[in-house]
């Protein structure tokens, strides 16, 4: 069985969006991933199809109700689907490069997008959403981190993107940033190719690229180097 992502939104027309262009774009036409986006206020149950109210305890801004949301998360996913629950959320685990394999590797994602002051947290307690954040900075919703989550995790899955190790050594993969990158034309603006590329010798490319990854991740990440290897 391929992948199968399946959000929840208010906002369904903006899917697949992003995804559905280029190697992602293809992915998902030959089936090789699938993507179900499902209306939260189809679930609402009075005339006004509410699916928000106002914070108890006071406050500005409106918060998605529990129950709307649990039976959107139940009808999309019944207590034996095995795909994570996920809830796209600043004040979740900050996305990374393992959690994106690790995902890629597994059944799939039901993704519960938030809207305006964010959803119960009775309902995150009661269907044990996992909160992922894909950065310290506050969006209007969930359904572009969702996608920014869907990329990350679609073009690791085998088959979407053309070579096989493409990804081996890309940034993070090593918990290093990767190393610069060069094409032709041999010259450009007067600035040369580092001759070591074009020198024909892999064993010091490799060096090369080893000893330029880390210098770049000392001077813009050393958190990475600090960082136990994933
Ligand atoms: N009041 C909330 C923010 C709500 S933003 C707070 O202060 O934590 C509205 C919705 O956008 C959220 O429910 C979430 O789904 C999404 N969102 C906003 N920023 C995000 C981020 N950095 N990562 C993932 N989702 C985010």
């Amino acid at each position: 069985m391929s992948f199968s992502a399946s959000i929840i939104t208010l906002f369904p027309e903006l899917f697949p969006g992003p995804l559905g262009a280029s190697v992602l774009g293809r992915g998902l036409a030959d089936g090789l991933w699938s993507l179900e986006a499902t209306h939260l206020r189809t679930f609402a149950t009075d005339r006004h199809r509410t699916v928000d109210d106002t914070p108890s305890g006071g406050g500005a801004g409106m918060v998605l109700k529990p129950d709307i949301l649990a039976r959107a998360i139940d009808a999309v996913a019944p207590p034996s689907d095995p795909r994570p629950r996920i809830l796209m959320s600043p004040r979740g685990t900050p996305l990374t490069q393992k959690r994106a394999r690790d995902l890629a590797l597994g059944p799939g994602a039901v993704i519960v997008c938030g809207r305006f002051e964010g959803v119960d947290q009775r309902v995150i307690d009661a269907r044990n959403l996992e909160e992922i954040s894909i950065g310290d900075y506050v969006l209007a919703g969930g359904e572009v981190a969702a996608m920014v989550l869907l990329e990350a995790v679609v073009r690791l899955i085998p088959g979407v993107l053309g070579g096989a190790d493409s990804h081996a050594d890309e940034s993070f993969e090593n918990g290093l940033l990767e190393y610069p990158q060069y094409t032709r034309p041999q010259s450009f603006e007067g600035v040369d190719i580092p001759a070591i590329l074009t020198s024909g010798d892999h064993g010091k490319i490799a060096k090369w690229r080893a000893e330029q990854s880390r210098a770049l991740t000392a001077a813009r990440r050393p958190d990475l180097l600090a960082r136990p290897k994933s």
